[in-house]
C-alpha cells in the first residue's frame, strides 16, 4: 500500500471515535465548518464563472498531469479532518479514490474528491489558465479565497489545540 494511503487512513480512523464526539458537543466547531462550506461554496461558484475549472477539465482531457503523485502531502492532517467534517455536514462519507500510483492520492476519475483542497492546488495557476484568465480575473479569483483561508487557519488552529497536534 501507498505510503499516503496508509497514513490518511490510519487519520480517518480516529473520525468515529475522536472527531465524532467533539462534533457533537462542539456547537463552535459545528458553526464555523459550516461557514467553512458556505465560503468554499461562493469560491467555486468565482472559479465557475471564470471558466478556471472548464479550463482545466479540457486540459486533463488532454492527458496533461497537473494532479500528480506526492501533491497530497500538501494536505495537513487538520485540512484531512475539515475535510471529513465537511462530508458529514452533507452527510456523506468520505472515501478514497482508486487511482495511480502516478496520481496525487485524491485524484478521483471527475477531479480531486476534496472539498477543501490544500491551499496549494487552490492558488495554483500555470501560465496557461493564468493566460486564459488574464490580470483582473486572477486578482479576482485569488480575492475570492480570502474567506475560506481565513475560516481555514482558525479552524485548523482551533482543532490543533484541541487534540494537542
Ligand atoms: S492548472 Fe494548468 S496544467 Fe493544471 S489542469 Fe489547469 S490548465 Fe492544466
Ligand atoms: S487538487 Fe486535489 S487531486 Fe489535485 S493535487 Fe490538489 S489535492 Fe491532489
Amino acid at each position: 500500500m501507498r505510503e499516503a494511503l496508509f497514513y490518511f487512513q490510519r487519520l480517518r480512523e480516529f473520525f468515529e471515535p475522536v472527531l465524532i464526539p467533539l462534533w457533537q458537543r462542539d456547537t463552535y466547531l459545528r458553526k464555523k465548518v459550516e461557514e467553512l462550506a458556505f465560503a468554499l461554496e461562493k469560491s467555486k461558484k468565482a472559479f465557475l464563472e471564470k471558466g478556471s475549472f472548464a479550463f482545466c477539465a479540457a486540459c486533463a482531457k488532454k492527458g496533461i498531469r497537473c494532479c500528480g503523485e506526492g501533491l497530497e502531502w500538501k494536505l495537513s492532517q487538520e485540512e484531512f479532518f475539515l475535510n471529513l467534517y465537511l462530508f458529514h455536514l452533507e452527510n456523506k462519507i468520505f472515501s478514497f479514490p482508486k487511482n495511480s500510483d502516478r496520481d496525487c492520492l485524491f485524484l478521483g476519475e471527475r477531479g480531486c474528491v476534496l472539498k477543501l483542497t490544500p491551499l496549494f492546488c487552490r492558488n495554483f495557476f500555470c501560465r496557461e489558465l493564468s493566460e486564459f484568465l488574464g490580470p483582473a480575473n486572477l486578482i479576482f479569483l485569488q480575492n475570492s479565497l480570502e474567506e475560506e483561508v481565513t475560516l481555514t487557519f482558525e479552524l485548523c488552529e482551533y482543532l490543533k489545540k484541541q487534540f494537542n497536534l
